[in-house]
């Protein structure tokens, strides 16, 4: 393997966006390709979910943000009005709106150095270099753009990110997940809808299951006419003594964990899942579906689907490619906890940021220094 002489990041989600400020904390003179299919300033999905309550304390956002000098965090919070991260109470989550306005503060930053390239394209797919073995070509396209072109880099570093999965077909009535993420589009969703509705399913009881069961409760629908479709009993986020958290990635946590803790109203009615449950939804219910993701775009490799990812080290063994690198929602490590769980790690937090230093630290002990 040759020195990385450039960086070809694919996604201008927040896992994208750190991602290009860690590759600038350990290579700070490479070349970087910064390839999105939607407009950077749309932060991905996740610039979606603006005034969506997040589940992260504020301390641990801003220290992921505050450990990548190339995110500029402290001085473009400076130039924000409150509320911003910085004013938050540090031991609370917050509104992720604060969380998305640093990290577009961060990924304006990062456009707008010299050494990074942005273009608005999808990346269709990855293959080795003929020409040179050591580098991996991405063949892309634009609306935009006339005809396909190619990016060769020597690393590339997927984040592409999930996207809901649609619905199956069903005669009910579906509330966009979107919207039910939002307390308050939800809110104005169910003043129109609410009359049509007899009840209201919500399928998933993880923390965006649970978040749509609080936001229907809050927008005025009775407790008795919401049922949630789940595989499994609650399960909540726990601090260790000796410092780590059990079921940190599959647990629920923040406000949404003490609402399900402390107020959930005991009409609301659990139904283990089958396909007889699905089945039975009437055509009068309106449905969240919230339990199942897929990616959107995700490129090929050689022509053919991507195959497995290896959550431990963030690579694709079967490529044989240890220069092809994926990250984010759609490609989340995998950890063993002190307990010995598997689970895998969602999120643009601090546990994320190590997994990219451990693999910045991989990539740079299989070659010689810059
Ligand atoms: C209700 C809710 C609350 C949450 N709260 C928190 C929280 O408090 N803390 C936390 O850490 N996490 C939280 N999460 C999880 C967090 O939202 C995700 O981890 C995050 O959005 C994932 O970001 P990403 O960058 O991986 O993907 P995305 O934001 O989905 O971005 C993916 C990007 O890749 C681009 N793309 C896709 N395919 C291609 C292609 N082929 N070519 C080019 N570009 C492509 C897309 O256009 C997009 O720009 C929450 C999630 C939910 C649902």
């Amino acid at each position: 393997m040759t020195i990385p002489n450039s960086f070809l990041v694919i996604g201008s989600g927040p896992c994208g966006t750190l991602t290009v400020g860690t590759i600038l904390k350990y290579f700070p003179r490479v070349a970087i390709t910064w390839v999105s299919k939607t407009p950077f300033s749309q932060l991905g999905n996740f610039g979606r979910y603006m005034d969506v309550p997040g589940n992260t304390p504020v301390s641990v956002i801003t220290k992921t943000l505050r450990a990548v000098p190339a995110m500029n965090f402290e001085s473009a919070q400076g130039n924000r009005p409150s509320p911003t991260l910085s004013t938050w109470p540090e031991d609370k989550t917050c509104p992720l709106g604060l969380a998305i306005d640093a990290y577009n503060d961060a990924s304006s930053h990062l456009q707008a150095l010299p050494n990074v390239e942005t273009i608005e394209a999808t990346v269709d797919d990855i293959s080795p270099c003929s020409s040179s073995p050591s580098s991996l070509i991405a063949s892309c396209s634009s609306p935009s753009s006339p005809s396909p072109f190619t990016v060769s880099s020597s690393n590339v570093f997927l984040a592409s990110g999930l996207v809901p999965s649609p619905p199956p077909p069903t005669p009910a009535h579906v509330i966009p997940f979107y919207t039910a993420m939002s307390p308050s589009s939800l809110s104005s969703y169910i003043k129109k809808f609410s009359s049509t509705c007899t009840e209201f399913y919500v399928t998933g009881s993880s923390h965006s299951g649970m978040l749509a069961v609080q936001n229907l409760c809050n927008a005025g629908v009775p407790p008795s006419r919401i049922k949630v479709i789940h595989r499994s009993p609650l399960r909540y986020a726990e601090a260790m003594p000796d410092g780590w958290t059990k079921f940190d990635g599959s647990g629920l946590k923040g406000t949404v964990a003490e609402w399900c803790k402390n107020d959930l109203p005991p009409e609301i009615t659990f139904l283990q899942t089958s396909p007889d449950v699905f089945a039975s939804i009437p055509s009068s219910a309106c449905v969240i579906y919230s339990h199942a993701w897929e990616h959107e775009s995700r490129p090929s490799w050689m022509g053919s689907p991507l195959p497995p990812h290896d959550g431990y080290s963030g690579t694709f063994p079967k490529t044989a490619a240890d220069n092809l690198h994926a990250v984010g929602f759609a490609f989340p490590e995998m950890y063993t906890d002190g307990e010995g769980h598997e689970e895998y790690r969602v999120g643009f937090n601090f546990v994320f940021y190590l997994h990219l230093c451990r693999m910045m630290e991989r990539i740079r002990s299989q070659q010689p220094q810059q």
